[in-house]
């Protein structure tokens, strides 16, 4: 019994996942209000990796570094401030960038005044 239910779980899972990698390029990307929408003041340290790749790094470094200032990981890509650099992790869908770099201003991970781009058809 435990078995099934936990195949199911995964099942889940795996559905939600291929789903954003399906949908990637025409879901509509949740944007930074203006305040963080700028350059960063502090180095960025930027790598563009794939999809399988980015999730290692943004579920599996972050926590287990404990990155906590001015984290964000999602299906697209994960910034995180570390010794006064910005490390942004991101697979190559326009818009993500942008909403990365806007981790590395200080926008929290729970996105306040964040509002959506038109989604890209
Ligand atoms: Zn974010």
């Amino acid at each position: 019994m435990h078995c099934m239910k936990g195949r199911r779980h995964v099942a889940k899972v795996e559905e939600r996942e291929n789903k954003a990698k399906r949908g990637g390029l025409t879901m509509p990307m949740l944007m930074p209000p203006s305040q963080y929408d700028h350059p960063p003041q502090v180095p960025v340290i930027e790598k563009v990796v794939p999809w399988n790749e980015l999730q290692r790094f943004c579920h599996g470094v972050i926590e287990r570094d404990k990155i906590r200032t001015a984290t964000g990981a999602g299906v697209w890509g994960c910034a995180g401030l570390v010794k006064g650099k910005c490390y942004v992790f991101r697979i190559d869908v326009p818009g993500v960038r942008r909403h990365e770099l806007a981790h590395c201003n200080g926008w929290p991970h729970d996105h306040p005044g964040g509002w959506y781009d038109a989604p890209l058809h």
